[in-house]
């Protein structure tokens, strides 16, 4: 009886480089393919196939099968199977997985480069899916089937924020929770950064506000916690593949900024005008696709103090936290200080919201 073999969920690691070996199911990849011997390169190929390689199987997608169904005879990578060995393949109703795909480890620095779609992905070559030898259970044919997305996906979903230095400042890019240690470029004291970084390495998925001091770390410590919700939202989305946004992060003067001008775009001409990096709609959406919607503040306390602005806000947040999911803020006031900058009512809503109550915590980046 033949097993079906899983990858681990998350078999690339969150240094971002992909797949670490240890992760990977270990495969043989000299096992012998087994064809039954009544078919032969004659009889499985058709006289014109290029490549007629008995010792490969044939490598077949869903929509190749559908092919063969409607042709009888072709599938793309240009292989074309006698009818006979066709008719079979067509036959065989239950393709059992029989080896996990064969994934070369690749470092950091080729992660980075596969995501950032500067080389093509030398796993799957730019097919974005991983093959994998399947055994028909009637037939014992094997052919190579699609298994599922290819790590580069998932790649390419982390670079695409992680990279952008609009998103992260690019002196944070080698940021890393796991890793993360005092640095000598904040103002605060060693052992108190310490002190703040064991907090969120602790609890990485709670809530936080970050307060303090300009130069203090503020920054740099929600870029780290940043990197964790993404890695793990894209994890997820690799399963998934359905393109679902979960994890933002913007300023809160532009994110702000972007609402008016959605809100006031008008009916005449309403192309030029973006719809805002974070709705209430789009929270609720990554939620129904099965997300934890992570919201990432910079600057909150930028934010103008008009009724507009702080109203927006407190829903914005507020819809996260309906939807169970995490909001990290920074600023450079505390929360009396915010109460009193927009009104008690709303700045408390926001406040209690990121930094009180369960899971969600007030850090001051002081002392
Ligand atoms: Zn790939």
């Amino acid at each position: 009886m033949a097993t079906t073999l899983k990858l681990p969920d998350d078999y690339f690691g969150d240094d971002f480089s992909a797949p670490t070996p240890e992760k990977v199911a270990p495969v043989e990849p000299e096992a012998p393919i087994l064809i039954p011997a009544t078919w032969t390169k004659e009889t499985i190929y058709r006289p014109t196939a290029w490549e007629a390689w008995v010792h490969m199987p044939p490598k077949l997608a869903w929509a190749d099968m559908a092919a063969l169904r409607q042709w009888g005879s072709r599938s793309d990578h240009g292989q074309v199977y006698t009818r006979a060995y066709a008719h079979e393949m067509v036959r065989e109703g239950d393709w059992q997985q029989v080896a996990a795909p064969v994934l070369p480890a690749i470092d950091a620095a080729t992660a980075e480069r596969i995501g950032l779609r500067k080389i093509e992905c030398p796993i799957c070559h730019g097919v974005s899916t991983l093959y994998a030898l399947h055994r028909g259970t009637t037939t014992g044919l094997e052919i190579m089937l699609p298994s599922r997305a290819c790590i580069c996906r998932g790649l390419r979903s982390i670079w695409r924020y992680w990279g952008d230095d609009k998103v992260v400042p690019v002196r944070f890019r080698q940021t890393n929770l796991k890793t993360l240690k005092p640095s000598d470029l904040s103002i605060l004291a060693p052992a108190r950064q310490q002190e703040i970084i064991s907090t969120l390495q602790a609890r990485p998925a709670d809530s936080y506000h970050l307060y303090g001091e300009p130069g203090t770390g503020k920054t740099h410590m929600m870029s780290a916690l940043y990197r964790h919700a993404l890695y793990a939202w894209a994890t997820q989305e690799m399963r998934q593949c359905d393109c679902v946004q979960a994890v933002w992060r913007c300023r809160t003067t532009t994110l702000l900024q972007e609402h008016i001008a959605w809100d006031t775009r008008g009916d005449d001409n309403p192309n030029n005008v973006n719809p805002p990096t974070v709705t209430v709609r789009g929270v609720q959406a990554a939620k129904a696709a099965g997300y934890r919607p992570c919201l990432f503040l910079d600057e909150l306390d930028k934010c103008k103090a008009t009724e507009f602005q702080v109203a927006r806000l407190a829903e914005l947040v507020d819809e996260v936290y309906a939807q169970e999911g995490q909001v990290v803020a920074t600023s450079n006031k505390d929360f009396d200080s915010l109460c009193g900058k927009w009104g008690d009512d709303e700045a408390g809503t926001i406040l209690r919201r990121i930094g009180a109550g369960p899971g969600a915590h007030s850090v001051e980046f002081a002392g």
